[in-house]
Order: C-alpha cells, then sequence, then structure tokens
C-alpha cells in the first residue's frame, strides 16, 4: 500500500492552502508532515482522508485515483488524537466502539479486538475502565481505537499535542514502535520537530502550502536544502550570519566580511568559487559546532558572551558582535564567563553557505 500525492492543489477563495505538492508515502513508511501553524499540513492530510475537496491535483491510494471517492470509501484511519477514551466503557469496549458503526457480526469483532490487544499488549486491562488505567495505558488503548478499523493507511493529526511533555517523550517511542509492527503508510502532522524527528521515516517540512524539503530526520537536521529548513529545524535554532563573500582561495576556503567591520577566512563548499565575489549570503552554523578561543584567529570573528546558561551537561551561550547574536551550546567543562571577549570559531566542514534565494549551496557533512 501506498499513498502518492500529485501536484495535489487547495484553494479556500483566494488562498492557496495547499499549492501543488508532490509527495509518496511507501508501504510501512512513517511520514511526518512537518511546518509551522498555517501552512497546510491538516488541510493535505483532510485530502487524503476525502474530508476536503482537492481543488487540483490527484490522490492515489494504492495506485488507484481516489480523489472523487467518500471517505469511508477510502478506508483511511484519521485520527485527531490519541486521547478519546469513553470514561464509562470498558477498554474492549472502547477498543470496539468504532467497529460497531461498520455492521461487523459479534465474532468479528471480538477477533479484532483480541488481535489489537495482543498487539498492544492490552489483554490483562480489557476489562477495565480508564479511570483504572495509568497514562501509558490509556494511550496505548487510544491508539488501538485510531487503528482497529485496519485501513490501508493511518493519518494522525497532531496526535500528541494535548498530553504532557513526560507522556509525550514516553508516547513517541511507543507508537513508533507500534505503526511500526502495523507495516502501514503512516502521515503525521505535527509542528513539534521532536515529535517529527523521533517517530518518522522521513520528514516533509512545509511552508506556505508548498514542501520545502522531503528527507530522512537526519538529513533534514544535517543538510537543509535552503534557510528556511535551516532556521526551523534544531534547537537552539541554527546560527544565521548575513556575510558578503570577498574572495575565494580554493579548495572551499573563503573570505567573508560581516556586518559591522569584521571579516573571517573559513573552509567552506569547494562551490563557494562559483559566486561572483561580492555575494551576498548567509552563513549557517549550529549552536553546537561553533568554538571559542581567546586567541585570535582568522577563521572566525570576535564576540561578547553576554548571557551564559547552564544546561546540565552542557552550557548555552549568548554571543554577541554588537550585530549579530549567535547562540553557542559548549561541553559543560568549557569555561565560559558573561562579559568576557572571545574569539569564536567556524571549523572547517561546519558551515552552510546560503546564496541570496536561500538555496544552500551544499550542506556540511
Ligand atoms: P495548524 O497547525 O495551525 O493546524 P496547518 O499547517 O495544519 O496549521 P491548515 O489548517 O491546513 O494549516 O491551514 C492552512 C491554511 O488554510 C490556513 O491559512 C488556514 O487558515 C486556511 N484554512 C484551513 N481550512 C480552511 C477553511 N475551511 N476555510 C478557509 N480557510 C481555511
Amino acid at each position: 500500500m501506498t499513498i502518492e500525492l500529485k501536484k495535489l492543489t487547495k484553494r479556500f477563495g483566494s488562498l492557496t492552502a495547499v499549492d501543488a505538492i508532490d509527495l509518496d508515502v511507501g508501504d510501512g513508511e512513517v511520514l511526518c508532515l512537518l511546518g509551522p501553524s498555517g501552512c497546510g499540513k491538516t488541510t493535505t492530510l483532510r485530502m487524503v482522508a476525502g474530508l476536503e475537496y482537492a481543488t487540483e491535483g490527484d490522490i492515489y491510494l494504492q495506485g488507484a485515483r481516489v480523489n472523487d471517492l467518500a471517505p469511508r470509501d477510502r478506508n483511511v484511519a484519521m485520527s485527531f488524537q490519541f486521547y478519546a477514551l469513553y470514561p464509562s466503557l470498558s477498554v474492549a469496549e472502547n477498543l470496539a466502539f468504532p467497529l460497531h458503526a461498520d455492521g461487523l457480526s459479534r465474532a468479528e469483532i471480538e477477533q479484532r479486538v483480541k488481535r489489537i490487544s495482543d498487539t498492544l499488549q492490552l489483554d490483562k486491562i480489557l476489562t477495565r475502565t480508564p479511570g483504572q488505567l495509568a497514562e501509558g495505558e490509556k494511550q496505548r488503548v487510544a491508539v488501538g481505537r485510531s487503528i482497529i478499523r485496519d485501513p490501508q493507511c493511518f493519518l494522525f493529526d497532531e496526535p500528541l499535542s494535548r498530553l504532557d511533555v513526560q507522556l509525550r517523550e514516553e508516547m513517541r517511542g511507543e507508537i513508533k514502535e507500534v505503526l511500526q509492527d502495523l507495516s502501514k503508510p503512516t502521515v503525521i502532522v505535527t509542528h513539534d520537530q521532536l515529535e517529527a524527528l523521533t517517530m518518522a521515516d522521513r520528514i516533509a517540512v512545509m511552508r506556505d502550502g508548498r514542501i520545502e524539503q522531503v528527507d530522512t530526520p537526519h538529513n533534514v537536521f544535517q543538510s537543509p536544502e535552503n534557510l528556511f529548513v535551516a532556521g526551523f529545524i534544531g534547537t537552539p535554532q541554527m546560527n544565521l550570519l548575513p556575510a558578503t563573500l570577498t574572495g575565494t582561495n580554493g579548495h572551499g576556503t573563503a573570505d567573508f566580511a560581516i556586518a559591522g567591520g569584521q571579516s573571517m577566512t573559513i573552509e567552506v563548499d569547494p562551490r563557494i568559487a562559483d559566486l561572483a565575489q561580492g555575494a551576498n549570503v548567509t552563513l549557517g552554523i549550529r549552536p553546537r559546532n561553533l568554538e571559542i578561543s581567546h586567541d585570535p584567529a582568522p577563521d572566525g570573528i570576535s564576540t561578547k558572551i553576554d548571557i551564559v546558561e547552564p544546561m546540565g551537561a552542557e552550557t548555552l551561550a549568548h554571543l554577541s558582535d554588537g550585530q549579530h547574536d549567535l547562540r553557542l551550546v559548549a561541553d559543560w567543562r568549557v569555561p565560559l564567563s558573561e562579559g568576557d571577549q572571545v574569539h569564536t570559531r567556524f571549523p572547517p566542514g561546519a558551515t552552510h553557505v546560503f546564496t541570496e534565494n536561500e538555496q544552500v549551496l551544499r550542506s556540511a557533512p
């Protein structure tokens, strides 16, 4: 089973909520649609489920075009959260609830409840009511309810959004495992990057109705294709420093002027040589890749440490060159003192260069 979206578009009057997106979700694959509020994630999901009619483009499930099929005939399961149990019904009754509308026989319902409770390890708590369950158990029941109709694919819209932080963390791992066992194409909508990074096989990062990048969690983090993805993925955010290319010296070493009068010579992608001198670029470097030293060197700029925030194993420091703020995350043993003037270094291979049209020159390895 696969999901294929071809040039899928949704307009609400003059607003284009989803703008000609192409996307494939493979058999057994978990794909997360990730992006800021209003970028079109839910609308995309609703079109796949048949709850919203596509203005243009095609939706294929298992190779068959389903645009004109009613939601019921698509055999997809869309659920909005894993947390809607009926408090007065037992676990077994909660699980069976979605099946009653399907007119299945009693024996068939029992068989499905058994299968799902085996998969989710709910067999010992089938007679309890939600009030008698631990939080993690409630979640597993809620997942069970979402998937018991045995649909061809699963669509989840912000499934963990109502949970407290600790439970979210537990559930992320647990849901990933369950989804892997079920081996059906799954689309999860989330605006929480950690959720996407931990649960997805691939992430589609969306902005303004378009897909900016579709890739593995590792690649969207390590090799963002453009400035938006670079800034959106990663906590703390990637440092993005405007600069002007003033010279290239072969093998990817280049000179940059930074607004405020400083300059540096750092190693970036060799394709920097393709850019014209004077080109405006944005240099991107993750806070964990920046290094500091007390001796000046050409591969960085001088900054002042404004704020130091210990975070246990690591320390977050806010640095400033007077014009730009940079964040540095360092091992807790690195001595960092507020008010110190330090040299902030951009180590070889760690800096992404984004051109004026916001595309990456190439990602750092
Ligand atoms: P969120 O995470 O906030 O739900 P989202 O990425 O899921 O955001 P959508 O809900 O898909 O975004 O909305 C995309 C755009 O379409 C938004 O600008 C939204 O206001 C608009 N929109 C969604 N549904 C409708 C509707 N029924 N009528 C008009 N505009 C709509």
